[in-house]
């Protein structure tokens, strides 16, 4: 038995729409509601997207403090704020400007926010009918952006996730460790994608496999799996065997097969899985020991 927890993030809500699965959570009230039940099913970590009542992106200091404080109010989870990715693209260095000045109050401080340490396409591809959606769309992480990131999440107390899209985006992490600017235990996203997203490992034991043989074999890290567009819940067991963490969340995919169900009912039955592999789920304070998170 693996003697390491297992540490569960819930991805609960992405940009994803309701048609597939109706219980993404949007509003500031739904986002706490759904990461205080992720941490009773046993998530130690929250990623969110601000949303807007429709569901549109939403970029704003003051709908993240909203969310943050009524996280906060309820539930000891970490919290993790994404940056907006391409929908917040205007401009890139500055998509770190919101959790930076987030930061300027312990009470709103995010635990942990993400550095896709590189660019890519985001299309989608419709393999019934052999055309692409987006084929115009591109996410940019120019590389004096992700130092600018690092330097600043250092200076502001945040945990960074390294999001690594494939085997180069891992190098290019390794070389913002040898850098000294990602301070270890380095926390990285193996994100790989399935369906109609084309632009990461696939989903399966392969695609995982290949990617964490290129982990920097000399340092500290913890490395967690998610799988966009794909059901994470088949490589769960396998991460848990392998001392790997996992992230799963219905903003990621909406689990159709298993009756589109809430984002705690998915975490209930990935913290089975861990502990039929010998994992036990770690709480947010193991968390917080295991990646050296600031107190
Ligand atoms: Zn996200």
């Amino acid at each position: 038995m693996l003697k390491k927890k297992m540490i569960i993030e819930a991805r609960i809500n992405e940009y994803a729409m309701r048609h597939d699965n109706p219980h993404v959570p949007w509003t500031p009230d739904e986002i706490a509601e759904s990461a205080t039940r992720c941490r009773e099913a046993g998530a130690s970590i929250v990623h969110f997207h601000a949303r807007n009542p429709d569901g549109s992106p939403l970029h704003t200091v003051e709908a993240y403090a909203e969310i943050i404080r009524k996280i906060r109010v309820k539930s000891d989870i970490l919290v993790y704020p994404t940056l907006g990715w391409f929908s917040n693209d205007g401009d890139p260095a500055g998509r770190i400007n919101c959790v930076t000045t987030l930061a300027k109050d312990p009470a709103t401080r995010p635990d942990i926010a993400p550095i896709d340490t590189g660019s890519v396409n985001l299309e989608s591809y419709n393999s019934a009918t052999r055309t692409f959606t987006h084929p115009e769309r591109v996410y940019i992480n120019r590389t004096d952006t992700l130092q600018r990131y690092a330097r600043d999440f250092v200076a502001s107390g945040i945990k960074p996730q390294l999001v690594t899209w494939s085997v180069g985006f891992t190098r290019r992490a390794a070389a913002l460790m040898d850098q000294g600017l990602v301070n270890e235990p380095a926390y990285f996203l193996i994100n790989m994608t399935d369906g109609d997203c084309l632009t990461g490992h696939p989903g399966t034991p392969e695609g995982l496999e290949a990617h964490l043989r290129f982990l920097p074999p000399n340092r500290k890290l913890e490395w967690s799996a998610n799988v966009v567009g794909g059901d994470l819940l088949r490589l769960a067991g396998l991460a848990a065997s392998l001392g790997g963490h996992v992230s799963p969340g219905i903003g990621d995919y909406p689990y159709r097969e298993l009756g589109s169900p809430t984002n705690e009912e998915l975490i209930r039955r990935v913290a089975e899985v861990a502990r039929l592999s010998g994992r036990e789920v770690a709480t947010p304070d193991d968390t917080r020991e295991m990646l050296c998170l600031p107190a």
